[in-house]
């Protein structure tokens, strides 16, 4: 299981809604087997008999990416169910907008727990699995916030960008060919994201304003992440950025 999609393993976290969601199934639909964690367990079941009735493999369990056992667990079930992990897409986020001089603290620590440490957590459960099999890919999903860095968005942003750094040095300490790492950037993606970010009210305005216009839909990530995934094992696609056409 080198190149393609076809028989691989993927573990995705936050699959129980968005992008995660909307990659689980693209993936199944080509032949991966997909490991899917999210604290929303009620929606994680839905979507493993969604994708089983399809004709697809997958299993699911409760993961929360603030706590580093669950992590271990879902590198754990992907070996123990399929045998192997060759992809883990560190997905699951938050968003926290406000100026930091509200100096939301609450909102800051929950932000970079989940959004920087679930993903190191991720990484470090994962690693020993990809050196044990001389294979392995980790895939995140960052932002353009990280890009291009306005009001509201700073703590954001440098939590996205903290990934992207991350996975930067991982690539330059792994050119023994072991390790492919990719970043992908989405810009303005119509999920439930904009509903559970916590901003300030006329942020959220334009914010919804800009989703509602702009916004394209989950699959169109679904399919960058697929891309990086596919390539033969000697193509490491580092970064990718999918936005709105017309995103400013
Ligand atoms: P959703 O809100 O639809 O999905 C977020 C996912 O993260 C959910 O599955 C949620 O599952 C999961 N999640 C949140 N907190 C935790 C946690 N503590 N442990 C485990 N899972 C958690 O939004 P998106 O699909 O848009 O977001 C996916 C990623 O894409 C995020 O990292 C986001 O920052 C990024 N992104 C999104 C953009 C957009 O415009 N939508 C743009 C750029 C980046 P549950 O609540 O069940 O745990």
């Amino acid at each position: 299981s080198t190149t393609g999609i076809q028989g691989k393993v993927v573990a995705i976290t936050g699959a129980s809604s968005g992008i995660g969601e909307a990659t689980a199934v693209l993936l199944a639909e080509r032949g991966a087997s997909v490991v899917l964690g999210a604290r929303r367990t009620d929606r994680l079941d839905a979507l493993v008999r969604r994708i089983r009735a399809d004709g697809g493999r997958a299993t699911a369990l409760a993961v929360d990416v603030t706590r580093r056992a669950d992590l271990e667990a879902l590198v754990q079930r992907a070996v123990d169910e399929f045998g192997r992990l060759d992809v883990l897409v560190g997905n699951a986020g938050i968003s926290r907008l406000s100026p930091i001089g509200d100096l939301d603290v609450g909102g800051w620590q929950a932000m970079i727990d989940v959004n920087l440490n679930g993903v190191l957590s991720g990484i470090t459960a994962a690693l020993p699995v990809f050196r044990r099999q001389g294979e392995g890919h980790l895939v995140t999903t960052v932002s353009t916030s990280g890009l291009k860095i306005v009001p509201t968005q700073a703590l954001y942003a440098g939590t996205k960008n903290a990934v992207r750094t991350l996975l930067e040095g991982l690539r330059q300490e792994s050119t023994d060919g072991v390790l492919r790492t990719t970043s992908v950037s989405p810009g303005y993606v119509r999920t439930e994201l904009v509903d559970s970010m916590d901003m300030p009210p006329e942020v959220r305005e334009e914010v919804q304003r800009n989703m509602a216009e702009l916004g394209i839909a989950p699959e169109a990530v679904a399919r960058t992440i697929a891309f990086a995934i596919e390539q033969p094992r000697d193509v490491e696609i580092g970064e990718i950025v999918v936005r709105p056409t017309r995103q400013n």
